[in-house]
């Protein structure tokens, strides 16, 4: 049996991703994989459509990324087989699609009060399900007050630390280990050295996530350079844990394809040895 293909970080239209749950399935499949986990941000809403739509021989791990923080640094914490109806981790994930909506609204303001034409309606109509600033990105960009979603997430608009950017709620990340562990997931920290998105988390942080559970590191990523991945296998081997790969796909919001990066088979078979909220969906 050949190896299998293994993409652990993909995103549907359910949040920022342009492609809806149940094409993004097709692709998966169109792409030669055999597993991809739905990792949409903070919400589990695709799940139900991508199953829906798994062709032959696929299968699909139902998971999520959360948004979080440590001492003052933003974290992605991918999430996997946790129970969706756990009500302690599905508050958790409410509260932050709610101050999403919210934090997409003070960017808007912003560019409104600036005399930008762009409109709160018109970045809503963009998004399908949970909104990110992709959607503010495109907005910008439909507005011909940028050429590119990459110039929209430059210092002059919306990335990090912008003029029109602004911060939000997040998820204490060790308390998310602990919350999702307690919803029988397993978690993963993602594209902990990408070094694109602002400012990064240090060893410290990564040893404290790991006494409190978590289960590996996202080290081939598109946004990891050289240097970032060994670095991070060094901090997985020091640490015992697992070492991840995966694309992040976003279809046409990011130049990245699917099955870009991959997971080890081996490693894939041990998260889902310790995932006991859910189970892996096969069509
Ligand atoms: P948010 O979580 O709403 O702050 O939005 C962050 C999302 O924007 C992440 O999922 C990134 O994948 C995405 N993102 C960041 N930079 C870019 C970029 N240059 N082009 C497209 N998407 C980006
Ligand atoms: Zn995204
Ligand atoms: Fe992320
Ligand atoms: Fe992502």
């Amino acid at each position: 049996m050949p190896a299998r293909r293994i993409d652990l970080h993909t995103h549907s239209a359910a949040s920022d991703g342009s492609d809806t749950p149940a094409r993004l399935a097709a692709e998966a499949a169109a792409s030669g994989l055999d597993v991809f986990a739905l990792t949409d941000h903070d919400t589990t809403d695709g799940w139900a459509a991508a199953a829906a739509a798994l062709p032959a021989g696929l299968t699909l791990v139902p998971g999520a990324e959360l948004s979080c923080r440590n001492g003052g640094v933003s974290l992605h914490l991918l999430a996997y087989l946790f129970d969706p109806a756990d009500p302690p981790l599905a508050r958790a994930m409410g509260q932050l699609r709610k101050e999403r909506v919210g934090r997409a609204e003070r960017m808007v303001a912003l560019l409104e009060a600036d005399g930008h034409p762009v409109s709160w309606a018109q970045v809503r109509a963009l998004a399908a399900g949970t909104v990110g600033r992709p959607h503010v990105a495109q907005a910008l960009v439909a507005s011909g007050l940028v050429r590119s979603i990459d110039e929209a997430f430059g210092p002059r608009w919306i990335g990090a630390g912008g003029r029109y950017w602004t911060g939000r709620y997040e998820l204490e990340a060790v308390e998310a280990v602990r919350l999702v562990a307690a919803a029988g997931g397993v978690t993963v920290l993602a594209h902990a050295l990408a070094t694109s998105r602002g400012r990064t988390v240090g060893e410290a942080a990564i040893e404290e996530l790991a006494a409190a559970g978590l289960a590996g590191l996202e080290v081939e990523h598109p946004d990891h350079e050289d240097s970032a991945r060994v670095r991070l296998r060094e901090t997985a081997a020091r640490l015992d844990l697992l070492v991840t790969g995966a694309s992040d796909y976003h279809g046409t919001v990011k130049a990245v394809r699917l099955a870009s990066h991959l997971t080890d088979p081996a490693v894939y078979d041990e998260l889902v040895r310790r995932g006991t909220g859910c189970q892996v969906i096969a069509a």
